[in-house]
């Protein structure tokens, strides 16, 4: 913008890690376009949030968020975009607060909203719109300021979880191109440590290309092509972690992590048949079990939604009990929040809240004591990790946190120590001579 200052824009992401990408892109967009991002909204002219749909609260949370920023910062015009936003366009352009909506996560969309001479209501898209919203574009070049890096491999969801409004929110899968895919992932390695592949249904990746290809095939590349960077998959259902995927799990030396998070959801089958999950507990049983069993000592995680309408003490049971005997490290346990438009919401027989906060906090319980067992059992093994934020921190292949009580001295990329500490808190410790930390 020759003649006056930089816009100043603030970005806020909610939610899940391809929400966080997206930000990224937009961010890149708006500094493309002369913009500069800071990292406080009190000194922004624009504030742009990336909302999330996945549960009730993630919607009040953007809607708190963009009052309590009108009110800090009366100046600054606020922009609202993502998941949310497309669900509930019209609720967000009602607020007083909210100068524009964008549904969806067009960068170039955002871009436009946050430049002042474009500011219009005009510019809110119908929601078919998400169906074709671009999947290609300008490649990512850093997450700014972490030694991790997203890579978005596609959008999207074609299954039909009966809970679910992020389907309804982003439309068909869509994949990127494996070009396109790499050349990303090679600006992304020379910053980052590590690259986690994500998306909102990676499992399903390359089927919807002209020539179709797989996960594994697409990850098998990434791994040739970039041999000095860590790669983690992010989320990906049990059901299609195919062989040729663990393959490359046992045989990359951690160059592809130990760590699986599959999302289960319950562990009783009318309840899984009521969300539409497309398979049945022995079916993910098995799965997990075997690539358990070929990978051994592993990061595995899952979501686990209790108290959906129907769930009877014996399905939470079912479900404890399948958590029970897999070798899980962690979950995420949410209680079930109906969502608007979801077929889910129009179910009877709802559990009551109180029930299914009662039945999440069981879980969590049972998974932070097997999350502390394994923990306990890495004490005194080997660990590369990729240290994080300012160096307090550090990530571990099998997706453990642990403490680092002397941050390296030199610019992270992966580093080798011994893990110490007990259950409740690991640290690591690096060799005694400094140049033996492999770079
Ligand atoms: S698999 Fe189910 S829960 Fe996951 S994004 Fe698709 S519809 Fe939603």
């Amino acid at each position: 913008m020759p003649g006056s200052a930089a816009l100043r824009v603030h970005f806020r992401t909610f939610g899940c890690k391809a929400n966080q990408y997206d930000t990224e892109r937009m961010r890149q967009e708006v500094e493309a376009r002369g913009g500069v991002a800071v990292a406080s909204w009190n000194e922004a002219d624009v504030c742009v949030v990336n909302t999330c749909t996945v549960t009730n609260q993630a919607d009040a949370d953007a809607r708190r968020w963009a009052r309590r920023v009108s009110r800090e910062n009366p100046t600054a015009r606020v922009v609202v975009a993502g998941c949310s936003a497309a669900l509930r366009a019209d609720e967000y352009a009602a607020m007083p607060e909210v100068a524009v909506v964008v549904p969806g996560h067009d960068p170039a969309a955002v871009a436009g909203a946050v430049t002042p001479r474009l500011v219009s209501l005009e510019l809110r898209a119908p929601l078919d719109r998400i169906d074709s919203e671009p999947i290609g574009g300008e490649l990512l070049r850093t997450r700014a300021g972490f030694s991790r890096g997203w890579l978005k491999i596609q959008d999207g969801c074609d299954r039909k979880c009966s809970f679910c409004a992020t389907r309804l929110a982003r439309g068909p899968s869509r994949s990127r191109s494996p070009a396109d895919i790499l050349a990303e992932a090679r600006l992304l390695a020379s910053v980052h440590a590590e690259l986690v592949v994500t998306g909102i249904h990676i499992g399903h990746y390359g089927r919807d290309l002209e020539s179709p290809t797989s996960l594994a095939r697409l990850v098998g590349r990434l791994l040739d092509r970039l041999p000095d960077v860590r790669i983690r998959l992010g989320s990906v259902e049990a059901t299609e972690v195919d062989e040729d995927l663990v393959d490359l799990i046992v045989t990359s030396g951690g160059r592809l992590a130990p760590h699986l998070h599959m999302p289960m959801q319950s562990g009783a089958d009318p309840v899984l048949r009521r969300m539409r999950r497309w398979h049945t507990r022995e079916q993910y049983r098995t799965s997990a079990l075997a690539i358990a069993g070929r990978v051994g000592a592993m990061g595995l995680g899952a979501d686990v939604i209790t108290g959906f309408p129907g769930e009877a003490p014996e399905d939470h049971d079912r479900t404890r009990s399948l958590v029970e005997e897999l070798p899980f490290t962690y979950l995420h346990v949410f209680p079930y929040s109906p969502r608007e438009g979801t077929p889910a919401a129009d179910l009877p027989t709802a559990v009551p809240r109180g029930v299914a906060a009662e039945r999440a906090r069981d879980l969590r319980l049972l998974a932070e004591a097997k999350g502390r067992a394994y923990r306990a059992s890495r004490v005194g093994g080997g660990a590369r990790v990729v240290v994080e934020g300012s160096g307090g921190t550090a990530l571990t292949e099998d997706y453990l946190r642990v403490a680092v009580p002397r941050p390296p001295d030199r610019p992270a990329r992966l580093f080798d120590g011994t893990l110490g500490g007990d259950g409740d808190h690991l640290y690591i410790a690096w060799p005694q001579d400094p140049s033996s930390i492999s770079s």
